[in-house]
């Protein structure tokens, strides 16, 4: 056949992904699994969005837009930075992108030479290792301590830098850990950021999804100096439950901004125009959706969290934001199942979809192989039920 790419060969597809369509294809086949590998919000998009999105339809919106996205949109992100934090950005300094997913892309893109090192704190979120290495850099993996709550470890970060490090990703509050990293810690960084010259890419995409009282600590109220060296990726995916409208925005320096346009106008062209209207609707109108979630967010995961906690030789951290508890399981590892060992996160969640019918990712997949993923944008009824599962399929190992 054909000859691939070398830089296919250097990435594997999203593993949460994968584990989602595994679960659903059980689900299809009758069979009775509880599937907590999603990393969506379990209601609908608001009403109103809904709306918007079939009035853009109706008024025709429905031609190509402005490469980095409708003025209005980008007006409207600019609006909320003031509002929510103080910060002043020109629309000219935002991006639209298909998701935050694909605005990241961009920036990677943007941003990397061949060989330069991205600090990267682990546990991560999936996407950011093979995003780095799609733009030829390399990612620098920085381990996180379950015991400091996986805050920010500026020291341990310090120590992987070399004199290729170019960028620091950061993912506050976090997936998968729901961690917030502290003002001390962000800090620290924002000194180390300042005397290396480095850029900070600050994915945001679940700050407005958070269970501490007050702002959370962000690098950019800490160090408003580092305003040039800071990138920011958000989106509507998770805070209005918008997962599938695919609409996500950068804000930051202007030329890197720009250089992002560029590829974006060579890749894409445009983000989906009806989607657009819908995310103006979702920032502008009503926010009683993002309020509502947060509500039955709450009681789920202090159930989860403490259940987890309950369980012997597991611990769990209990998340201050993000919608996933992520707890430790490795003191089960090395036992067996009818003579099949544990012998990590990959075996576990398979051995719990096997034999429990519960659906998780395994903490491999963030770089942290102790742990394993649950997300509690679930039903509660649900939680409870697969608590019992689990608690029923440690036991059975020996
Ligand atoms: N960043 C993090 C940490 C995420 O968990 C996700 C979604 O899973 C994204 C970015 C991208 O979200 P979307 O592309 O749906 O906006």
């Amino acid at each position: 056949g054909i000859a691939l790419a070398q830089r296919v060969a250097q990435i594997a597809p999203s593993p949460t992904l994968a584990i989602n369509a595994k679960a659903k294809q059980l689900k299809a086949q009758g069979v009775d699994v509880l599937n907590f590998s999603v990393g969506e919000p379990d209601f609908p998009s608001p009403p109103h969005v809904c709306a918007a999105g079939k009035q853009a339809i109706d008024q025709g919106h429905t031609r190509y837009t402005p490469s980095n996205g409708i003025p209005e949109l980008r007006q409207a992100v600019c609006d909320r930075y003031r509002q929510r934090h103080g910060w002043e950005y020109d629309p000219e300094q935002i991006e639209i992108s298909c998701g935050g997913k694909q605005g990241l892309y961009n920036i990677f893109q943007a941003v990397i030479n061949p060989g330069d090192e991205v600090l990267i704190p682990a546990p991560y979120w999936v996407s950011y290792p093979p995003m780095t290495q799609l733009a030829s850099g390399v990612p620098v993996i920085v381990p996180l301590d379950e015991k400091n709550r996986f805050d920010l470890d500026v020291e341990l970060l310090r120590q992987h830098a070399t004199n290729k490090t170019r960028v620091v990703v950061l993912n506050s509050p976090s997936n998968p850990t729901g961690s917030v990293f502290s003002e001390k810690a962000l800090s620290e960084l924002a000194r180390l950021v300042q005397e290396r010259g480095w850029l900070v890419i600050s994915d945001d995409i679940y700050e407005e999804i958070s269970y501490t009282k007050g702002p959370l600590a962000h690098i950019l109220n800490v160090a408003p100096e580092l305003k040039e060296q800071v990138i920011l990726a958000n989106g509507v995916s998770k805070t209005y439950a918008m997962t599938g409208w695919r609409i996500g925005w950068c804000a930051g320096p202007l030329a890197i901004i720009r250089a992002m346009n560029k590829i974006q106008s060579q890749s894409i062209s445009n983000p989906v125009a009806i989607s657009q209207y819908a995310a103006l609707s979702a920032l502008t109108g009503p926010q009683d959706a993002p309020k509502e979630m947060l509500r039955a967010f709450f009681p789920r995961r202090d159930f989860f969290v403490q259940s987890l906690n309950r369980l012997p030789g597991v611990s769990c951290v209990e998340p201050e934001g993000a919608f996933y508890v992520f707890p430790n399981f490795s003191s089960y590892y090395g036992k067996s199942f009818q003579g099949k060992k544990i012998d990590g996160s990959v075996a576990l969640a398979d051995y719990f979809l096997d034999e429990a019918r519960v659906a998780t990712v395994p903490g491999l997949a963030f770089g942290a192989d102790a742990f394993i993923r649950f997300s509690f944008a679930t039903a509660l009824d649900a939680i409870k039920e697969a608590m019992q599962r689990i608690e029923k399929a440690l036991a059975a190992l020996q």
